[in-house]
């Protein structure tokens, strides 16, 4: 490992560890903060002694972290990569009830998740819209139109879905009316119903600052590398900064393992991996641009091997997804193959055969793990999606499993259990809570919300798409962003940043702990996911900024996850 250099930086002096595994600026010597406030969270960090320290970012975690911070107690969150890097930005970004639990009769899970839809939605109407569904009822596939409408209308009744969004059964040509593409003489019919659609990274990092509103201190790039035990009970973690490698301590009374994929791994270093253990499996989803698939309406289709796919329409492009194999590979970065590739294309050719779809056509794709529960002589996609608990003679509380849909109701219990044993209990809130940008006052007012908001944007100078786009992802955070675009135009034009991108940009450094450019492309805007020309476009001028504003000495390092991204999809086109 190289030496660390300290340089003198907007008058602070700040530490930079060269190695690559230290990758960052950070780490104040003389007073004043970084303005991205790392170093200040890090430094409250080391200084107290938590009631709860929550390990993992992933949208589990951070419920657990809004919940318990609002029921008052006081609460820290480490996260080793960025908030949501790991599955909870790879989901098919639905918050939907499950209509396959009911095929596996889990009707325990279809009623609970299929009611917190409503809660999710109305609590962040930003990040999760109301989305019509459309199940193609075709010759010899999984569900008949009977037993679809049967089906459909138990969900309804366990999720307690609305009057408004109730079950509709659609003979062949009502169908093909909302579906032209839709392959037509295997087609019956369609069950049409209403799901959710989200931004899993957006809603992650949505609860988390509503919980770092309420006091919790939460931090990414920071990794619990072992635990810290007095009369053989866990007291804290030994955890390393991954952007700096400074080690510290966080003492704990009650520490809560919400890592995802890597729970296992650290119940294996607290000696607890015992009984259950962890069944990963691979999903991998495409995305296309509705030029080559002009699909406005979502559709959960059949493949000949039983499996379901979903294909759903997201402003200029359509995402498809998602296979479901075994996985046992690299979990930072799950790899997608070009045979998931071809899985998917096939897929959609079959149903969709006007559709035609080509390798070329794929302009970007991501792949994630899902952390099952393992259930002996059961195939990836038979196994239950339910949560568990497991609890270490240690006090190392770990839960796994579960849903995107479901986080509020997991971090409940999790939270009921942590606060009872500490002996702080009160009960869960957080059904009614807003999350960060979801102040409208219910959302029924968030479409007048966005409309006057964007007019608001036009005035600064914004076009009507740049504005809407702004409007619609921070919700009523947007007025913050608006305030930069206003003050700071000088600065875009400098980078030639647009206003847009400068506003968003400077937002999240200032407000969600952006360190490097993937986290603002990838998680903050997901536009390497729905509009690579944007990423593209925006790159180097974005790359440009983070560079001065960090005062990053080998840029190279910042950017190459971004970089080996971009080629993967070039890649995934062969
Ligand atoms: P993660 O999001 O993986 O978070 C765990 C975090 O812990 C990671 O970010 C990791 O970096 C961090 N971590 C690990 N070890 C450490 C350590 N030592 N120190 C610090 N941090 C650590 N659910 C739905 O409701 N709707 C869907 O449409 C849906 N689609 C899905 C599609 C696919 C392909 C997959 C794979 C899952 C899908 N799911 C869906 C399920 C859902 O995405 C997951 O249940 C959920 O995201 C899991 O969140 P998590 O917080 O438990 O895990």
């Amino acid at each position: 490992m190289g030496r660390t250099q300290t340089i003198l930086y907007d008058k602070t002096y700040i530490n930079i560890c060269p190695s690559i595994d230290c990758l960052c600026f950070s780490s104040i010597i003389g007073g004043k903060i970084m303005s991205n406030n790392r170093n200040k969270i890090i430094a409250d960090i080391k200084e107290q002694e938590f009631d709860l320290l929550v390990i993992g970012g992933g949208i589990t975690g951070t419920g657990i972290a809004l919940d318990a911070q609002d029921r008052g107690l006081n609460t820290a969150l480490i996260e080793m990569q960025d908030f949501a890097a790991g599955t909870s930005s790879r989901s098919t970004k639905l918050v939907h009830g499950g209509l396959r639990y009911l095929k596996q009769l889990e009707f325990h899970i279809v009623a609970e998740t299929g009611q917190e839809r409503a809660i999710v939605y109305e609590n962040a109407p930003h990040v999760t819209t109301p989305e019509w569904m459309l199940l193609p009822i075709i010759k010899g596939g999984t569900f008949g139109m009977f037993s679809s409408s049967i089906g459909l209308y138990m969900y309804d009744f366990l999720a307690k879905v609305k009057k408004s969004e109730k079950r509709k059964m659609l003979n062949k040509d009502e169908t093909l009316k909302r579906v032209p593409l839709l392959r037509e003489d295997i087609l019956k019919g369609s069950g049409y119903y209403v799901e959710y659609k989200t931004d899993d990274a957006r809603l992650t990092l949505e609860v988390i600052k509503k919980a770092i509103e309420k006091g919790t201190k939460a931090i990414n790039y920071t990794k619990a590398e072992d635990f810290i035990y007095e009369n053989g009970k866990v007291i804290g973690v030994n955890v390393k900064d991954i952007l700096t490698g400074e080690e510290f301590k966080i003492k704990a009374k009650k520490i809560v393992n919400a890592a995802g994929p890597w729970v296992d791994t650290l119940r294996e270093k607290d000696g607890s991996k015992k009984g259950k253990y962890l069944y990963l499996t691979k999903g991998v989803h495409i995305v296309v641009s509705k030029d080559k698939f002009p699909l406005e309406q979502a559709v959960y289709f059949d493949n000949d091997d039983g499996r379901m796919l979903f294909a759903v329409p997201r402003e200029n492009k359509v995402y498809i997804g998602t296979t479901d194999t075994h996985y046992k590979d690299d979990l930072i970065s799950p790899k997608a193959t070009k045979e998931d590739r071809d899985y998917i294309l096939d897929a959609t050719n079959k149903i969709f055969p006007k559709a035609n779809l080509q390798k070329k056509d794929v302009e970007s794709f991501w792949a994630g793990v899902r952390p099952l529960i393992h259930e002996e002589g059961k195939s990836a996609s038979e196994i239950s999606r339910k949560d568990e608990i497991f609890y270490s003679d240690t006090g190392l509380i770990t839960i796994a499993g579960g849903k995107l849909t479901g986080y509020r109701k997991m971090a409940e219990k999790i939270v009921d259990i942590v606060s009872k044993d500490l002996d702080k209990y009160k009960p869960c809130r957080t059904d009614t809570i807003a999350l960060s940008g979801g102040n409208f006052g219910g959302s029924d007012k968030f479409k007048v919300f966005v409309e006057s908001k964007i007019k608001e944007g036009e005035k600064l100078g914004l076009t009507t798409v740049e504005s809407s786009r702004l409007v619609r992802r921070y919700g009523t955070n947007v007025d913050k962003v608006f305030e930069i675009i206003k003050n700071d135009f000088e600065t875009a034009n400098k980078y030639n940043l647009s206003l847009e991108v400068y506003g968003a940009l400077k937002y999240s450094l200032n407000e969600e702990l952006v360190c490097k450019p993937i986290d603002f492309f990838l998680r903050r805007t997901s536009s390497l996911l729905f509009d690579i020309e944007w990423t593209r476009k925006w790159k180097d001028p974005v790359i440009s900024f983070m560079s001065d504003y960090f005062n990053w000495e080998n840029k190279d390092l910042y950017i190459e996850d971004l970089e080996k991204y971009l080629s993967e999809i070039e890649e995934f086109q062969e």
